[in-house]
């Protein structure tokens, strides 16, 4: 038997990291998906066959359990509010890893080897700061408020590094501590609990909600590593597979997003972004330009190339639909239709590409920014859909921006662009957007999709 599952769960190893690889382009993201979730359903299967486990009808209880509640998160949780929910998983599984670590030093503890109380403390350790961590995170972007405390801003005090440097030391000691000498010692054990969660939360306070995403992605990674531990402790070999996969998968999305806000995980990590008062850039005074829906249609139905850029707005708007439509009316017009994504763009990675995909925009017209913006000035009609920090042209021009350096889409190096807002507000970063007052730019007021879908009338009453 116990080879059956060992070969079992080599399949599902190979499944998950074949799986994952279809995931990095968005026409097999669908199927990597579904590889995935069949390496996690033949590990099910084979890992209940074990029979050393705990009884089935526990197993079974926790599987209702968790079905009504991944149901019901998947029904009610809107997208826009998936980085929350994504916290609460990476939280859970830490939690989870942390449990696991404690039972096993209860049901061993009397025959500890040093190998295995050290893979408990570390289990411990990462499973503990991953949960505590992942919960402030959640509520950071959320909005919790204690009376006048507002968790999403940057919570920082003087000598704050220096007091996490030393409480890290700290819990080392005790993790190392226990692990050369377990038996008898629960209250080495007991502190590294209290410690690690601890931690996690020291960690994420000054952190700005506005970083919360990139955050969520590294507690992601954390969540990996300590289910791999966990397997370690356990001498499971899927777990240790899928931990690591996840943990160095995690690790790498952090890594895009860092590069594509041009920030390095330091800055992300201790420069408190968002508690920056930013002063009024000089680029960001001039004319503002309105157009109304019927205008815009004019200069959309004369153009020979369109460029949609979605942001944040498409998916509160949910306009993904009209913009399909619109894509297509605008093709059967003889015009050039194009889609061009940030990695950024949106809450959370991906993020535009499942909102384009759901709709059923064509891959082929999706193109990267290192394509089109070379190509900017060749572009008639630039139609920014609820997007605004992504399309910042002061994260090229204005040194002094805090989010100089970002790479943006050049919408504004375009003949004519069309902004889709409901207002002057600002983006996610909280900084005025020079494009807006450019001489080409034109802004068209509303909810994204009211105005697509007003640009659409227009174009089937003519
Ligand atoms: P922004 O958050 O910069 O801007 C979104 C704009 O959408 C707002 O200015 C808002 O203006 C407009 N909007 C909101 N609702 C609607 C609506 N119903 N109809 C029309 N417009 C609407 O979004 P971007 O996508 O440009 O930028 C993403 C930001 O998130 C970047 O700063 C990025 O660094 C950050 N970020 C993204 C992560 C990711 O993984 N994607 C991770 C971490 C951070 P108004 O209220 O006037 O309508």
């Amino acid at each position: 038997m116990s080879t059956i599952i060992q070969v079992a769960y080599l399949i599902a190893a190979f499944f998950f990291a074949f799986g994952l690889k279809m995931m990095s382009s968005p026409s097999t993201a669908r199927r990597g998906n579904f590889f995935s979730a069949l390496g996690m359903l033949l590990t099910i299967v084979v890992t209940l066959l074990h029979q050393e486990i705990v009884q089935y009808q526990w197993i079974l209880v926790g599987m209702v359990l968790g079905l009504l509640l991944g149901t019901i998160a998947a029904v009610r949780v809107p997208l826009t509010s998936m980085p929350e929910l994504v916290a609460v998983f990476n939280g859970l599984g830490g939690l989870a890893s942390l449990l696991v670590g404690w039972e096993a030093y209860n049901q061993q503890q009397h025959q500890l080897s040093w190998f295995l109380a050290t893979t408990i403390s570390l289990t411990i350790l990462i499973g503990g700061l991953t949960f505590s961590g992942s919960m402030l995170a959640w509520a950071k972007l959320k909005g919790v408020k204690f009376k006048a405390l507002e968790l999403s801003q940057p919570l920082r005090f003087s000598g704050q590094q220096i007091l996490n440097t030393l409480f890290l030391i700290g819990i080392l000691v005790l993790g190392i501590s226990f692990s050369f000498e377990p038996q008898g010692n629960q209250w080495l054990l007991l502190g590294l609990i209290g410690g690690a969660l601890l931690l996690g939360l020291t960690v994420v306070m000054p952190i700005g909600g506005a970083d919360m995403p990139i955050v969520i992605s590294l507690l992601n990674s954390y969540s990996g590593l300590a289910a791999c531990t966990v397997g370690f402790v356990m001498l499971n070999n899927i777990l240790i597979v899928a931990g690591a996969l996840v943990g160095a998968s995690g690790l790498i999305l952090t890594n895009i997003m860092c590069k594509a806000m041009n920030r390095s995980l330091s800055n992300v990590l201790f420069s408190g972004f968002g508690s920056i008062v930013v002063k009024e850039s000089k680029l960001t005074q001039g004319e503002i330009r309105p157009i109304s829906a019927a205008d815009a249609y004019l200069v959309i139905e004369a153009a020979q190339s369109v460029v949609f850029v979605p942001g944040y707005g498409l998916a509160v708007a949910q306009a993904q639909h009209g913009v399909r439509e619109l894509g297509e009316l605008l093709e059967s017009n003889g015009c050039e239709v194009r889609y061009a994504i940030h990695p950024v763009a949106g809450r959370m990675p991906g993020h535009m590409n499942v909102l384009l995909a759901e709709a059923n925009v064509p891959y082929d017209q999706f193109v990267e920014i290192e394509d089109v913006n070379p190509k900017m000035e060749m572009v008639d009609v630039c139609i920014v859909i609820g997007a605004n920090d992504v399309v910042n042209p002061a994260a090229r021009d204005d040194s002094s921006s805090p989010i100089h350096g970002m790479p943006i889409i050049e919408v504004d190096r375009s003949r004519v662009v069309i902004i889709l807002k409901r207002s002057m507000a600002k983006g996610f970063a909280g900084i005025d957007n020079p494009l807006f007052h450019s001489h080409n730019s034109r802004m068209l007021f509303g909810d994204a999709k009211n105005s697509i879908q007003a640009m659409i009338g227009e174009f089937k009453r003519s």
